[in-house]
């Protein structure tokens, strides 16, 4: 089953302002309830073949750009150079492993927040057939189905099973925001697999915010329980990187940089030497592996996440 049809998760979904529900018009969708601003005609235009469920007001996104978008987005390099110059993430696929085998029921339902792209290291999520999976991004792709902004994710109240948000944290103005999202939309006992970078180079731009250590990560998901938590890549990667951005920056040239990666490589072997309290204080990016908490239960208390700190200093 994995990626849903849209037709089979259309009735989960909801305004993005009130969540009250959705009818579909010619124009777009829009929100049923009256005295929502997003109940006129065409409220929810359409981007290509996926419905926009995005409260323009309160998003950086642009609705000329999004609508203008529809053909969707391809996933880049052809694969062989992609592994080239971004190997296998195998911390991502052994944690997937472990999220895949603690889903509960037959029939799970997973969310992918920032599913444009299919991620490194995450494509056992959508081979497991009794899964299935629910995407959105910012723009539409054969990976999704929906268009919407993680701030205002448009679907009920503890309706998934887990949660899968990697490397996307970075590239939303609030953070925390879109985390009380993920908790919301998430069972009791629900599960979230995220990645988030610590020590890494802007990328995207202007769509570029934010970095986290190990514990402010977990604080970030302070209201889940950990079931894994650390480095996704150590000091040497992190190294490799930065001596790519210190070449485009002699040479004024991203292509002199990703040359000088290729020619290094062997210094991310050398993460494999550093042991994880290290690599946690020089990581590339920190991955949370958490359960959410049952309700009722406390939150991690300020004085619990400076006890919690497992760096080397
Ligand atoms: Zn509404």
């Amino acid at each position: 089953m994995p990626l849903a049809e849209l037709s089979r998760i259309r009735q989960l979904l909801v305004c993005p302002r009130c969540r009250s529900g959705l009818t579909e018009e010619t124009e777009g969708l829009r929100c049923t309830a009256l005295d929502c601003a997003y109940a006129r005609a065409g409220a929810f235009p359409w981007s290509g073949a996926w419905p926009v469920l995005v409260d323009f007001e309160r998003s950086i996104m642009d609705r000329e750009v999004v609508v203008a978008e529809g053909a969707g987005r391809a996933d880049g390099l052809p694969a062989p150079v992609r592994r080239l110059v971004k190997p296998p993430n195998r911390v991502a696929a052994r944690n997937i492993d472990l999220l895949l085998r603690a889903l509960p029921g037959p029939a799970p339902r997973l969310l992918v927040v920032g599913g444009a792209t299919v991620g490194n290291g995450v494509s056992a999520v959508y081979r497991e057939p009794r899964v299935e999976v629910i995407a959105f991004d910012i723009v539409g792709s054969p990976h999704t189905q929906f268009v919407a902004d993680a701030h205002q994710i448009p679907l009920p109240s503890a309706c998934v099973d887990a949660v899968l948000v990697q490397a996307v944290l970075e590239h939303v103005l609030e953070p925390p925001t879109v985390v009380t999202e993920i908790h919301r939309v998430l069972k009791d006992g629900g599960l979230v697999y995220a990645e988030t970078p610590f020590l890494q180079q802007v990328h995207a731009g202007a769509h570029d915010f934010s970095r986290y250590t190990a514990s402010g990560h977990r604080y970030l998901f302070r209201r889940f329980e950990e079931l894994a938590a650390g480095a996704v890549a150590g000091p040497g990667t992190q190294l490799l990187w930065s001596v790519d951005h210190l070449v485009r920056g002699l040479t004024r040239s991203a292509t002199a940089g990703r040359g000088a990666r290729l020619l290094l490589s062997w210094l991310r072997a050398l993460d494999r030497l550093v042991p994880p309290a290290y690599a946690e204080d020089d990581a590339t990016a920190v991955f949370f592996l958490g359960r959410k908490n049952e309700a009722g239960m406390p939150p991690m208390s300020p004085g619990e996440i400076v006890r919690y700190y497992r760096g080397a200093q």
